[in-house]
């Protein structure tokens, strides 16, 4: 008779029935689980969300022209940003847009102080104003949680170094946060460089692969993209705001809709035709919007999509390409990432278990189920980590054709352990921000 204690019983492989097809697929909690069979539950948290109009255009666009800018890109001799058609136009059509914004700004003054104002002329005068308010150029502020200099040198250093292999400018202050990302951005009429690093993401990255996505990110700076332009980027928020703010939720006011049932009141059906009719003009106005945005990011697709192609390069030329492709691949652990948030702040004792401990473990104990589930989503048809960015097999297929093998950013092992010893200090800090993130997101459901 085999003997099976207790831990050896939990530990034993789990199994569980599809709800979809019924087959059964092995079960481990630390990983997502999903039927191989049928493809249920094979991405239970998608990251491609829509932050505006311009991100879900771009998706569109996407699905029809990435494969497109990509054989371009891998035949392409020169990689630099250049001045084509395309791009002067998106110029041309952005001062449109900004000075259309001016006029709407002088002709609500004019409404409301010019000749005989009435009511009427005061209310859309201060509407136009209010339109004319959301596209004013907006130039961010400082961010909250930058990390000082003097508290974290190794890290700063680091950046310097990463920033100088490229030939880029060295950013002016750095953000460490607890998102599973990285970011870059300019803020202020200064144009002061922040980089955002999540310290999730960050921790489970190798010295070299934390190295491009530094690398990645500054490359921003240098690689052209007509997005983080002011005059150009600022015309798609505007369009994206005007968007927002006119597109009505439905045209008619009332859930009952006319004709839904013949529970609706006649009174209330004749009250709710002056709002429809509101409703209407602005769902209109939206619709040019729309149009206008469409023939923008239709412009800006293709230098927007080669940027993100040439960051990747640039970042390759700092740490190597086998460091890039590395990190591209641990941007797709965003499952594993949520369910040991979620374990850390289900589990109850003191100490509360280690949340980075766990992912780290997770990642490097990843089975070849999950990594076949990663496999397959980055597969799904125009399938991005979000809208901006080229799907990852193109951009891992990229990488390889224009291959790196040395990078010329020169870092010492005590530069890493000093950034080691930096990052593990602020660890708790960022632990507790999740827990109570998740905890929050449990309440508000
Ligand atoms: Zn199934």
């Amino acid at each position: 008779m085999e003997l099976v204690n207790e831990s050896q019983r939990q530990m034993g492989p789990k199994e569980r029935e599809c709800p979809e097809c019924r087959s059964r697929f092995p079960a481990d909690p630390r990983y997502v689980q999903w039927c191989d069979k049928c493809g249920w539950n094979l991405q239970p948290n998608p990251s491609l969300q829509f932050a505006n109009i311009f991100d879900f255009l771009y998706s569109i666009l996407g699905e029809k022209l990435s494969r497109d800018v990509f054989d371009e890109m891998v035949k392409s001799r020169s990689l630099a940003p250049s001045w084509t058609l395309s791009r002067v136009s998106a110029l041309l059509f952005s001062g449109f847009i900004h000075g259309f914004a001016l006029i709407l700004a002088s002709s609500g003054v004019w409404l409301i102080v010019g000749p005989g104002p009435t009511f009427f002329t005061v209310v859309g005068g201060l509407g136009l104003l209010g339109l004319a308010w959301t596209a004013r150029p907006r130039f961010g502020r400082m961010p909250t949680g930058i990390v000082r200099k003097d508290k974290f040198p190794a890290l700063y250093r680091i950046v310097d170094r990463v920033a100088r292999a490229l030939g880029a400018k060295t950013t002016d202050a750095i953000v460490i946060n607890s998102e599973f990302s990285a970011a870059h951005e300019q803020v202020g009429l200064g144009k002061r460089r922040i980089l955002y690093l999540g310290l999730p993401l960050f921790s489970i990255l190798n010295n070299e692969e934390k190295v491009a996505l530094i690398a990645r990110e500054l490359a921003h700076c240098a690689n052209g993209d007509p997005n983080k332009g002011l005059f150009i980027g600022s015309a798609a928020a505007t369009l994206a705001e005007w968007y927002n703010v006119l597109e009505p939720e439905g045209i008619w006011p009332h859930e009952d809709r006319p004709g839904a049932g013949r529970t609706v009141a006649q009174a209330q059906f004749y009250a709710g035709i002056p709002e429809a009719i509101a409703n209407l003009l602005m769902h209109g106005v939206a619709c040019i919007c729309y149009g206008a945005a469409f023939i923008l990011a239709h412009l800006m697709y293709r230098a927007s999509q080669r940027a993100e192609y040439l960051a990747d390069l640039l970042a390759a030329e700092a740490c190597g390409t086998d460091a890039v492709l590395g990190m591209l691949e641990k941007l797709h652990f965003v499952d594993t990432h949520i369910l040991a948030v979620q374990s850390a702040a289900s589990a109850s004792g003191d100490p509360c278990p280690d949340y980075f401990e766990d992912l780290k473990k997770r990642v490097a104990e990843t089975p070849p189920r999950e990594l076949e589930r990663i496999r397959r989503i980055e597969l799904l048809e125009g399938f991005r980590l979000d809208a901006t960015h080229p799907p990852t097999p193109y951009r891992v297929e990229f990488l390889k054709v224009r291959q790196v093998d040395r990078g010329k950013a020169t870092l010492t092992q005590e530069d890493f352990e000093e950034l080691h010893q930096e990052l593990t200090r602020i660890q708790p800090a960022i632990q507790k921000k999740l827990i109570d993130q998740h905890t929050a997101a449990l309440y508000c459901r």
